[in-house]
């Protein structure tokens, strides 16, 4: 591909990138909460005033008006401006992972996903139903479109592989969550087993490693759950962008492959 096209095409996937994510923080506000997040206008949390189209401009409109509301002045929490900048860089890594093809779309769309899955999770402790199944469905576009070298049947172990385990040990301790379960579940039949399994692999290693930092910290006491829904949705887009080297490498440590 030319140059200047390749550049039209990132610059392109910027910009969608960043409106597909401000819809995303819509979503991560809304679906707890129980509100529609198709219509209804965005309003400011503090005075509740309508916000206008200009207002409403990924990124650029909280750097012209300083990280506050226009009408009340109030502080605009930077998370959502960072959100933006994500979906940003998603788009962009998209096109370059997956090239102008319809997998790049299926790629964006499980990114976009596991963003909002991992900030509700964070928010509330809690994974929507609603979220997994828009995941489930990105699966099934992934079986058209495949972003990950698995058969089906790869895929129906996937499924079952980390899930169920997983359901025996939130039955067993409590430690995780049903949403985890749902999701893994999901992500099992995107990627197959071998993906899903690295997935779950680097998000309990990086789980983990905070848990302990909040422990010697003295954040959290001994008892306290942690939302272990963004630790998973990290591993897994980890792995849906670099698993097969991930996995290629890990082996060769101990000269397996
Ligand atoms: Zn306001």
């Amino acid at each position: 591909m030319l140059f200047a096209a390749r550049i039209a095409l990132c610059a392109f996937a910027a910009v969608v990138g960043a409106c597909v994510f401000s819809f995303g923080n819509v979503l991560v506000y809304r679906v707890p909460r129980g509100m529609d997040f198709v219509r209804g206008r965005s309003a400011c949390p503090s005075c509740g005033h309508d916000l206008a189209a200009r207002d409403l401009v990924p990124v650029f409109s909280w750097l012209a008006l300083h990280g506050r509301c226009r009408y009340c002045g109030a502080p605009i929490a930077a998370r959502y401006t960072v959100v933006e900048l994500v979906g940003a860089v998603c788009g962009v890594v998209s096109v370059a992972v997956w090239g102008a093809a319809p997998q790049a779309a299926v790629g964006f769309a499980f990114l976009f996903m596991l963003t909002v899955i991992a900030l509700i999770d964070a928010d509330t402790q809690t994974i929507p139903n609603g979220t997994v199944v828009a995941v489930a469905v990105v699966g099934l576009a992934g079986l058209a479109w495949p972003l990950a070298d698995a058969t089906l049947v790869d895929r129906a172990i996937g499924v079952v592989a980390v899930s169920v385990p997983l359901f025996i040990l939130a039955v067993a301790t409590g430690g995780f969550g049903g949403g985890d379960v749902k999701l893994m579940a999901a992500v099992g039949l995107m990627l197959g087993w071998r993906l899903t399994v690295l997935a779950f692999f680097l998000g309990v290693v990086a789980g983990g490693v905070y848990a302990v930092w909040l422990l010697a910290r003295k954040r959290v006491k001994r008892t306290d759950a942690i939302a272990f829904g963004p630790f998973l949705c990290g591993g897994t887009a980890i792995a849906v962008l670099c698993g097969e080297p991930l996995i290629a490498g890990y082996l060769s440590l101990f000269g397996l492959a």
